[in-house]
């Protein structure tokens, strides 16, 4: 199979949104009026980001989906995608199910893949994502105040709690393996929660190095710090029933397990019932887990008051 039968075989779908999509030189699209584009890349190295027997299909998904993820922090509509991948070697059915999952994701989405560029070398995968924000409205992470509430979206520490299982640091029973396996592999991006909170939060990030580490950028770039109580942040079920034996997996994957790919935001609190009824219509839990505080830094507290000392941030590729 030649580059070009592979491309035109796996990777070439009919666009609607699209000028000019796969086949020439460079694709075209058209912005809306009024919209600013929102530009970002992810790549996920072979051995690093993921084992290399992974299953295609989930990898295709989640290729596509730490994308999205970017895009729901800044409230961006994704519009499309180009895919740029190295290849040890084509094998048909790798190819068959890694694009299912990729398109299948993109659809939900109503993303198109505009381009790409395809090589041999070592298993890597890169997309770089394309999204719609109106003009000024995008979530940034410097937009923090303080009194801002601090939320966060859905469970943390079930992605780092699968892969703690691969990596066989822990024996999970049936229920949580699967939660936290469908967690590692299918994470399912925020993109509606993004657009819902574009007018109600100060500030965004997704949570893809493990929330402290993710919520340090925030308050690096606002110039605040934050009080956060522990009791409060949402844990996989496993943890709750498990809490005495397993305390420091679950703190080391609550705080800082990556691969999450939830929203965490600040927002005043005047907008908490507006919030509540967000999660509500999306069917997403929103937890608020703490304040935006002056000063520097993070301080975590238990339910009691007293201050958690933290072991470890978050994952950090050069640390
Ligand atoms: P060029 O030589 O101009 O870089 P290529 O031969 O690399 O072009 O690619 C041919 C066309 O196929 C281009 O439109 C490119 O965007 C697209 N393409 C290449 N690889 C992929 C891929 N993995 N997914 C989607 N489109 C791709
Ligand atoms: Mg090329």
């Amino acid at each position: 199979m030649s580059e070009f039968d592979l491309i035109r075989r796996f990777f070439t779908r009919p666009t609607s949104n699209t000028i000019l999509g796969v086949g020439d030189d460079a694709a075209l699209m058209r912005v809306n009026p009024g919209m600013e584009l929102a530009v970002s890349t992810d790549m996920l190295v072979g051995g690093t980001h993921f084992y290399l027997d992974t299953d295609p299909r989930q990898l295709g998904h989640k290729t596509l989906a730490v994308n999205l993820s970017d895009l729901a922090a800044m409230g961006a509509q994704p519009r499309w995608a180009t895919l740029s991948l190295s290849l040890p070697q084509a094998h048909d059915d790798w190819l068959q199910a890694f694009s299912e999952g990729f398109f299948a994701l993109a659809e939900q989405h109503s993303v198109e893949l505009v381009g790409g560029d395809t090589t041999r070398g070592p298993l890597n995968l890169s997309v770089t994502i394309m999204g719609e924000v109106p003009q000024g409205k995008a979530l940034r992470r410097s937009g923090a105040q303080v009194g801002d509430d601090i939320w966060v979206s859905g469970v943390l520490g079930e992605a780092a709690l699968g892969l703690a299982h691969l990596q066989e640091q822990v024996m999970l029973p049936e229920g949580a393996r699967q939660s936290s396996l469908a967690a590692l592999q299918q994470p399912q991006p925020r993109v509606a929660l993004g657009l819902a909170l574009r007018d109600i939060a100060h500030s965004a990030i997704d949570v893809s190095d493990g929330l402290l580490a993710d919520l340090k950028h925030i308050l690096d770039s606002s110039a605040v710090a934050a009080e956060l109580r522990y009791d409060r942040l949402p844990k996989p079920a496993y943890f709750a029933s498990n809490s005495d034996e397993t305390d420091a997996l679950a703190q080391d994957c609550v705080l800082s397990g990556g691969d999450d790919y939830e929203l965490c935001f600040t927002a005043p609190l005047a907008r908490r019932e507006e919030i509540a009824v967000i999660a509500d219509l999306l069917h997403v839990p929103l937890t608020r887990i703490g304040s935006i505080v002056s000063g520097q830094g993070c301080k975590l507290r238990a339910a009691n008051g007293s201050v958690i000392k933290i072991a470890r941030e978050g994952y950090d590729h050069f640390a």
